[in-house]
């Protein structure tokens, strides 16, 4: 069956503690929303803040191919006739084809917060619906606090929907505003709903309880056809339903149809997408899209997923645009380790012995405290020792770096680098920004005389994290680097409880990183690695 899919992220999502859009990043998730398929995109509150006024004058502009641009308000003041709330117009002049309004439904909210009679709500309700259909609206009606409104009174609730139903509202949406529905209960409610209303009945529910997604799935079973949610389950408190985990169980597990099964492959571009916008992490665990949503550690499971993916996988992860990752880690049976490289061809290439020291090399670098799965250069690093045992290219024979400050001039730092290559000893002695910019010259000094080409990788990113907390000053540090080059990023990773010690290591394996590929293009070793630890 069709679902309708009504996206909020851009209404109700934006009401996230840590949530905040510009308009123009409003306009690129309409846009991608509208490529992802969903049906309807409520864009703001026209008559709430210039900001949602200005997003739909210039929306007018978006090229939008299936999805219905949506402007949210309220039902008209009580004070005010229709023709002259602010609000209700706002709505009719921000151009968009449909209309969705929210009016009370609890009988305390009427009397305390609005502070009319029952009979006046119901006034409300049926006028604005009726103005906004005379506008040539498609309007939805989101009945605000429906399921705590029914339970404190639930004839009256109901008639606050007949009052929507009969002004010609196109859905009714039931709203489980403050999130503290359990399922069974919204169950109950809506099947009697659904029993008395024709029509689209639509749901909207919110994460207090950690039932959103469940509730919309579950409302749907009780034959509601419009869902609404914010993508990443964005939105007010804990957020609302997560769209997009709703989109992927009405159609892999219900059978249902929502974007459709090619733009279901999509999902997880998507949620990334907006997270990138939203200036959020895109959770790794969130179902679904995360990264860790198909990522295999134990060594019992994946050796069983090697076998057959359905083992320990509830979808085939491609469907939503996901991929199966299989992590390198401490936990690893050796299965993780081999699947890659065999996945790239690379299996033969290593003898049994090869392959046991690999693996007691990462157990033993992560037991110290290396994490390997975000250190992607330092782990292609020990897969290509493995491959060409011997290929040092230097030797260290010794580095120093001191820090001098004092006076007015600020701090000076030099390092001093010494190394032995196969053609003799290598020194250089350079300034810099800190001792680790320093240490960076001086490495990159020595060996751009014997290895020119060297000079093409950028740092772009450098964090510090202690691991051992509670031992204050003397606790291990682990020191992650990112680099990237023309082509693509990647971070090599140092432990040690003195924080240059740690550096220089990361450093160290980031040079001779560039060394071997320099020096053996491998590309399917690169690919390998990739896949390992980013998968997606
Ligand atoms: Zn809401």
């Amino acid at each position: 069956m069709k679902i309708f899919t009504f996206d909020t992220t851009l209404r109700d999502g934006t009401q996230g503690e840590s949530v905040s859009f510009s308009v123009d990043d409003k306009l690129t998730i309409a846009q991608k929303l509208d490529e992802l398929g969903i049906d309807y995109i409520e864009g703001g509150w026209p008559g709430s803040n210039p900001k949602d006024k200005e997003f739909f004058t210039r929306a007018a502009g978006l090229q939008l191919r299936h999805a219905k641009l949506t402007a949210f308000g309220s039902t008209r003041f009580a004070k005010n006739p229709v023709e002259e709330d602010r609000n209700v117009r706002a709505l009719v002049e921000a151009g968009t084809p449909v209309v969705s309004i929210f009016g009370k439904t609890w009988d305390l909210h009427v009397r305390r917060a609005l502070g009319i009679t029952e009979d006046q709500n119901l006034l409300l309700i049926s006028e604005t619906v009726k103005y906004l259909k005379d506008h040539g609206k498609e309007v939805v009606y989101d009945a605000e606090h429906f399921f705590d409104g029914y339970a404190a009174n639930p004839d009256y609730a109901l008639r606050t929907l007949e009052a929507a139903h009969h002004a010609g509202a196109d859905v009714l949406c039931l709203c489980d505003t403050n999130g503290g529905t359990v399922t069974a209960r919204l169950v109950e409610i809506v099947s009697d709903v659904r029993k008395r209303f024709d029509g689209i009945i639509g749901i909207h529910t919110h994460n207090d309880s950690d039932l959103a997604v469940a509730n919309t799935v579950a409302a749907v079973e009780a034959g509601v056809t419009h869902v609404q949610g914010c993508m990443n389950g964005y939105g007010e408190r804990c957020g609302n339903a997560n769209l997009a985990s709703v989109i992927a169980n009405l159609e892999l597990k219900l059978g249902h149809t929502t974007v459709g099964p090619e733009k279901l492959a999509g999902l997880a571009a998507a949620c990334r997408f907006i997270a990138e916008l939203a200036n959020l992490t895109l959770r790794n665990d969130q179902p679904f899209v995360g990264r860790s949503a198909f990522a295999h550690k134990g060594g019992v499971h994946v050796s069983a997923v090697l076998k057959d993916s359905a083992t320990y996988e509830h979808i085939a992860p491609e469907r939503v645009g996901n991929r199966q990752r299989v992590l390198v880690s401490d936990l690893s049976g050796r299965g993780n380790i081999l699947y890659k490289l065999k996945q790239h061809g690379l299996g033969d290439r290593l003898s049994e012995d090869a392959r046991r020291e690999l693996l007691e090399r990462i157990k033993q670098l992560e037991y110290e405290g290396y994490e390997l799965e975000a250190a992607e250069g330092t782990f292609e690093l020990l897969v290509r020792d493995a491959l060409r045992p011997g290929a040092q290219f230097f030797d260290v024979d010794s580095y120093e770096v001191s820090t001098r400050a004092g006076g007015t001039g600020g701090s000076h730092t030099t390092a001093t680098v010494t190394l032995r290559t196969q053609d003799g000893a290598h020194s250089a002695t350079a300034t810099g920004h800190g001792p680790f910019h320093a240490l960076h010259v001086c490495l990159r000094q020595c060996l751009a005389k014997v290895y020119p080409q060297i000079t093409e990788v950028r740092l772009t990113d450098y964090k510090v994290r202690v691991l051992d907390s509670n031992r204050g000053t003397a606790a291990k540090v682990r020191v992650l680097i990112e680099w990237s080059d023309h082509r693509k990023s990647w971070a090599t990773v140092g432990v040690s409880d003195n924080v240059i010690e740690a550096s220089w290591r990361a450093l160290v394996d980031a040079i001779r990183l560039e060394l071997m590929r320099l020096t053996e293009q491998d590309s399917s070793v690169e690919r390998a690695v990739e896949d390992y630890c980013w998968g997606v």
